[in-house]
């Protein structure tokens, strides 16, 4: 069984993270999405908030689970026993800071591998800083979100 996680602060899940993960369905048999819970960050949406979100947008999806994690992200993988971790590629940008980490990563961890995946051009401008900014000024943030995620 080929098993992946797919970590990040998802705060909150968008749209882009919600495709990527639907791409990675066709190729692990399951995904777990491991929400960064680091204690010294500073998130909009709470811990609980962030889970519910995610949990609405997968809630027919039996291959994906959810958990927080508070640690390295290879430590975490190896603790669970899963060698692949995925991430999502916008633009060049991310592509270099992606790419650092990763082979830091393999430094760290040389059986775990980081999987890309680029996402569709219709999302490639969403992150998740900038739907916060828009939410904080009370703007309508739905359309950035994936279906069936309500606001808290
Ligand atoms: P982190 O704090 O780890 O960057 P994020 O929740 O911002 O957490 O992002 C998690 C992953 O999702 C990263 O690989 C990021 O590049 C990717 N990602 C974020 N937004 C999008 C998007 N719109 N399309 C594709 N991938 C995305």
């Amino acid at each position: 069984m080929k098993r992946a996680v797919f970590p990040g602060s998802f705060d909150p899940i968008t749209i882009g993270h919600y495709h990527i993960v639907k791409k990675a369905l066709g190729i692990f048999d399951e995904i777990i999405i491991a929400i960064g819970n680091n204690s010294t960050k500073n998130y909009l949406f709470g811990k609980e908030q962030r889970l519910r979100m995610i949990q609405q947008a997968f809630e027919n999806e039996k291959k994906v689970k959810i958990e927080f994690y508070d640690e390295l992200t290879v430590n975490f993988c190896k603790r669970l026993q899963v060698r692949y971790i995925i991430r999502g590629l916008r633009n060049s940008g991310d592509f270099e800071f992606e790419k650092s980490i990763a082979q830091m990563n393999q430094k760290l961890q040389p059986d775990i591998e980081t999987v890309f995946f680029l996402t569709d051009e219709q999302y490639a401008s969403i992150q998740s800083s900038i739907v916060r900014e828009i939410y904080k000024n009370n703007g309508d943030i739905r359309q950035f979100l994936p279906p069936n995620v309500t606001l808290p």
